[in-house]
């Protein structure tokens, strides 16, 4: 579908960004002012969206509900926009769940997660009609109780509870979510837990769902399948000793790893979709709904941070830039280089490529105060100068919308772009970068003296 549309081909994508570059300088967005921003590219997000709604549609005609998983790009616009592109949300916590909301997200189109839900929470979701999956049997036993509560005075409530069908890890060791000892779930393969997963669905008739989320960035497709057939066969299973379709919904969790060497969407929601296919016969033949809850991969190719180079030097030898984009936005990539490489793409001060020139090997540096702050070490890359524009592409999920303040480095500015009409760029404000002011007020600003005798 997309690729008919052209709409994420690599050639697309560099093009579109480099005209993106180049009009935010032109229009003011990046300024000595305002030396960092972050871009979305609405087009390509709206892309992604549509790729992986029809991937899915292509081969089951069951209900899916695409939930976003907000905590990818935490932002309200680029939720309203997934959710008029036909998706959903996937929240785990309060904050996210009011970001769902004042997206306009509707209950039924929300799913909460998280292995921490309070009793608050819980009833919150029930009373609103916000489908839960629970993710202990501790947390079984307080819906117990909930549900009573709620029981007539709302439609009757979605919960699921969580697996972890205890697969193995991935090539990234924080995010991998089924290993043998992950956090999250009820761990299957443990002595007596699948017996144990199995009477709690016979005692509670409402629970009607099952959920597993098993991939990420560094999980290998077939290791992600691997982990949905556990809970098909496991749903099976439980439906047969019931003798009814007590389980008439899955959640497959998201996690499709990214590429973040080129502008490839690799590899996509077809792919998958035709693994999962593979791997568990039976998991599109219409006889459960779905649910699925990818985030990375829906917006991490259509972020792009921008940033000006502030100075240049040697150290050792060794040339560095140092400019405004650190570990305030490029958290994982500053404190785990190895796992989370990003790339970086020079312009020059009027954000025109920097193509074709001997490259150097260089370091990127950010304006963070310890020596650890690199976007990039030992990079061939145009001999950068002050007052060149760097970007680092593949941003759009989990860098710029998770703000780290370390040196209270401000938040900066969002903008969404679109091509226009006559050729230009039209930009969007989607969040507004914080101001010197707040920093201030969110930091006890308000009250100086609470400390003083
Ligand atoms: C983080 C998370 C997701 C999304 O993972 P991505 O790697 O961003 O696709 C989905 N479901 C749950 C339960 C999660 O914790």
């Amino acid at each position: 579908m997309t690729s008919s549309l052209g709409t994420t081909s690599p050639n697309r994508r560099e093009h579109a960004r480099d005209r993106a570059v180049r009009a935010a300088v032109a229009q003011g967005l990046l300024s000595a002012a305002e030396p960092v921003v972050a871009l979305l590219d609405t087009t390509g997000i709206r892309a992604s969206a549509a790729a992986l709604t029809s991937a899915f549609a292509a081969v089951t005609d069951a209900p899916v509900l695409h939930a976003f998983a907000v905590k990818a790009a935490p932002l309200v616009p680029v939720l309203r926009l997934l959710y008029e592109a036909g998706l959903g949300a996937e929240v785990a916590s309060p904050g996210e769940l009011a970001l769902a909301r004042a997206a306009g997200v509707p209950p039924s189109r929300t799913v909460l997660d998280s292995p921490a839900k309070t009793r608050d929470e819980l009833r919150q979701a029930l009373t609103l009609g916000i489908a839960v999956n629970a993710d202990n049997f501790q947390e079984l036993d307080r819906l117990d109780a909930l549900v009573a509560l709620v029981h007539g005075t709302t439609a009757v409530p979605a919960i699921g509870l969580r697996v972890n069908p205890q697969v193995g890890a991935g090539a990234i060791g924080a995010l991998s979510t089924a290993t043998a000892t992950s956090k999250f779930g009820v761990a299957l393969r443990d002595e007596g837990a699948r017996e144990a997963v199995v009477q709690a669905y016979l005692d509670r008739p409402w629970l009607t769902r099952l959920h597993t989320h098993t991939g990420s960035q560094g999980v290998p497709l077939p290791l992600m399948a691997e982990g949905v057939g556990a809970a098909h066969a496991l749903a099976e299973e439980i439906n047969e000793r019931a003798g009814r379709r007590q389980i008439d919904t899955l959640d497959i969790g998201g996690g499709l790893p990214v590429n973040f060497a080129s502008d490839e969407d690799t590899p996509d929601y077809a792919t998958y979709v035709r693994q999962l296919a593979a791997t568990v016969p039976g998991l599109f033949d219409g006889r459960y709904a779905l649910v699925t809850e990818f985030g990375r991969s829906l917006l991490a190719k259509h972020g792009t941070i921008l940033a000006r180079v502030e100075y240049t030097k040697t150290s050792g030898g060794r040339p560095i830039a140092v400019t405004h984009a650190g570990v305030q936005l490029a958290t994982r990539t500053v404190y785990a280089p190895e796992s989370w490489p990003l790339r970086i793409l020079a312009y020059d001060a009027e954000g025109r490529p920097r193509r074709g020139e001997p490259p150097v090997v260089q370091d990127v540096a950010g304006p963070a105060c310890f020596a650890g702050d690199l976007l990039a070490t030992g990079r061939a890359l145009p001999p950068l100068r002050p007052g060149d524009v760097v970007a680092v592409p593949d941003t759009g999920a989990y860098y710029f919308a998770h703000h780290y303040a370390y040196n209270s480095l401000p938040r900066p500015a969002v903008y969404g772009f679109t091509p226009t009409d006559e050729g230009g760029v039209a930009f969007s404000t989607v969040r507004r970068a914080q101001t010197v002011e707040q920093i201030v007020a969110e930091s006890g600003g308000d009250r100086p003296d609470a400390l003083s005798s």
